[in-house]
C-alpha cells in the first residue's frame, strides 16, 4: 500500500486544454497577484483564477471583472478559516455567472480550468468537485472538462511558507484508501480504522493525518438544552456547536433555497452554516483574531451521510469532535441535507478522496508548476515571517537593555544630540524612507 506514504501531486498529470504557455504565463500570473495581495496584508500568500476555454475558437473568457480579475486568499479578512483563494474565486456570484454562460453555450465544447497558486485542499477541492457535477449533471459541460491546474505542491508550500494542508488531505485519502464509507458503520469506524492501520496510525502520532473522529451518541447522553434544539428542528438537518463549558455557540439549519440561491449552495447546509456562524460570533462579539479556532467545541447533528465539505470544513475549526444523535436522525434528514441535492454525499466523499484523474473523481488535475522553484508569494510569506520573529527579539532585547541600564539606555549623534535607544531600534518602519546618499562626493582633480 504506497498510496498512503506518496504525494498527492505525483497523480496530478492530466492534460489542459489550449496553449501551454498560455496557462504558464496565466499561473505565473497568480502567484504574483498572490505575492501583492499578501505584501498588502489581505490574506494568505495564494491566488486563484477562474477560465473559461474554447479550443475550436481559441478562445480564453475570464470569470471576472476588470476590477475583480482574481481572487486570493481571505481567511484573515474574512475570518473564516476556508476562505481560500480557490473557494474566493469559486464565489456563488462567479458560480452564477459561469453557469449562465454555459446554459447560453452548451453545445460549443466550453471547458473550464482554475489556475490555482497552490495545490487545493480538501474544502477548496470540494468546492471544485461539487461545481463540476452540478454542471455535468446539468448537461453544460462535458464529463473530463473540469480542470484545475496548480503552481506549489503541498510539500512546497510547507517548506516554503510553512502552511501544511497535506495533514487534512491524509484523512481524505485513508477514507478512500481504507474503504470507510464502503463498510457499515462509514465515518462512524473513521476513527478505529486510522487506529488500526500501521501508517496511518503512525501519522496520526507524527501529525501527518488530522481527522475529526464521528460517534454515534444517544439523546439521553446530551445535555437537555442541546436535546431540545433537536426536538425543535424535528426532521431538517441541523448542527448545534457547544462549548466544553456547554455553552451554545451556534446553530446551523440548512439555508438553501433554490428559488432565491439558482444555483446549488452547499456552503448553506447546517453543518457549514454552524461552523460559519460560531467562528462569526467569536470574530464579531468576542473580538477574536482566529475566529475559527473553536477550541474544542463539539458539534452535535442529526445528520449520519455527513458530506465532504461538511467533513472538510469542520476539519479547519479544531472541534472536539463531531456526534451524531442517533435518535433524531433518518433518512429524510440525510436527504434534505445532500451536498448536491439527489447525489448521496457518501458518492461525492469517494469523488473528492480519490485521487487525481482516477476513480470516479470529476476533476481534471494538472501539477504545473517546478519542484525547484519556489513560489514567489511564498517566499515573501516567509520572509514576512522571519521578520516578525526578528522583531519579537528586538523588542525583547530592548527590554533587557532597559532593564540592565535600569531604565532605556540613550545614544548620541555625532553632533552632540542624545536619543533613547527604542527611536532606533524597531524604527525600521521611518528607515524605510531611506532614498541613499544625496550628496556625492567629488573626486578632486589632481
Ligand atoms: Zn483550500
Amino acid at each position: 500500500m504506497t498510496r498512503l506514504t506518496t504525494p498527492r501531486y505525483q497523480t496530478a498529470n492530466a492534460t489542459l486544454p489550449g496553449n501551454k504557455l498560455v496557462w504558464d504565463t496565466l499561473l505565473n500570473q497568480s502567484d504574483l497577484f498572490a505575492y501583492n495581495t499578501a505584501n498588502d496584508g489581505k490574506g494568505g500568500p495564494f491566488g486563484a483564477q477562474l477560465w473559461l476555454v474554447n479550443e475550436d475558437q481559441n478562445k480564453y473568457i475570464l470569470v471576472g471583472t476588470a476590477q475583480e480579475a482574481e481572487d486570493s486568499n481571505a481567511v484573515v479578512s474574512k475570518g473564516r478559516a476556508s476562505a481560500h483563494a480557490e473557494a474566493e474565486n469559486l464565489s456563488p456570484q462567479k458560480r452564477g455567472e459561469l453557469i449562465n454562460f454555459l446554459k447560453d453555450h452548451s453545445l460549443e465544447n466550453w471547458k473550464i480550468v482554475q489556475v490555482s497558486s497552490g495545490e487545493s485542499c480538501p474544502s477548496c477541492r470540494t468546492k471544485q468537485v461539487l461545481l463540476a457535477d452540478e454542471l455535468i449533471e446539468a448537461g453544460f459541460l462535458g464529463e473530463k472538462d473540469f480542470h484545475v491546474v496548480f503552481k506549489a505542491t503541498y510539500d512546497q508550500t510547507k517548506r516554503d511558507a510553512d502552511f501544511n494542508d497535506a495533514p487534512y488531505d491524509q484523512t481524505f485519502r485513508a477514507i478512500s484508501e481504507l474503504g470507510v464509507l464502503n463498510s457499515t458503520d462509514k465515518l462512524l469506524g473513521l476513527e478505529n480504522t486510522l487506529k488500526e492501520n500501521d501508517i496511518t496510525s503512525s501519522q496520526i502520532q507524527s501529525g501527518e493525518l488530522v481527522y475529526n473522529a464521528v460517534d454515534l451518541v444517544e439523546s439521553t447522553d446530551i445535555p437537555e438544552q442541546v436535546n431540545n434544539l433537536f426536538k425543535q428542528a424535528g426532521e431538517q438537518p441541523v448542527a448545534i456547536i457547544v462549548r466544553p463549558n456547554g455553552d451554545i455557540m451556534s446553530i446551523g439549519l440548512d439555508e438553501r433555497d433554490p428559488s432565491i440561491d439558482g444555483i446549488n449552495a452547499p456552503e448553506k447546509t447546517a453543518i457549514v452554516s454552524a461552523l460559519y456562524k460560531a467562528a462569526a460570533k467569536q470574530r464579531d462579539e468576542e473580538g477574536k483574531f482566529e475566529a475559527w479556532n473553536l477550541e474544542g467545541a463539539r458539534l452535535y447533528t442529526n445528520i449520519s451521510d455527513i458530506g465532504p465539505m461538511a467533513y472538510s470544513e469542520a476539519l479547519w475549526y479544531n472541534l472536539s469532535d463531531m456526534k451524531i444523535v442517533e435518535d433524531y436522525t433518518s433518512t429524510l434528514v440525510d436527504a434534505l441535507n445532500q451536498e448536491l441535492p439527489g447525489t448521496e454525499n457518501a458518492v461525492i466523499f469517494e469523488q473528492v478522496a480519490a485521487d487525481y484523474n482516477t476513480g470516479s473523481s470529476p476533476l481534471q488535475v494538472i501539477f504545473n508548476g517546478d519542484p525547484e522553484e519556489a513560489s514567489v508569494a511564498h517566499l515573501l510569506w516567509k520572509a514576512k515571517m522571519a521578520m516578525e520573529g526578528l522583531k519579537n527579539r528586538q523588542t525583547e532585547r530592548l527590554s533587557e537593555l532597559t532593564q540592565q541600564n535600569n531604565g532605556m539606555p540613550t545614544f548620541q549623534y555625532i553632533d552632540g544630540t542624545t536619543a533613547p535607544l527604542s527611536d532606533l531600534i524597531l524604527s525600521s518602519q521611518e528607515s524605510s524612507h531611506y532614498d541613499g546618499k544625496q550628496a556625492e562626493l567629488i573626486p578632486t582633480q589632481s
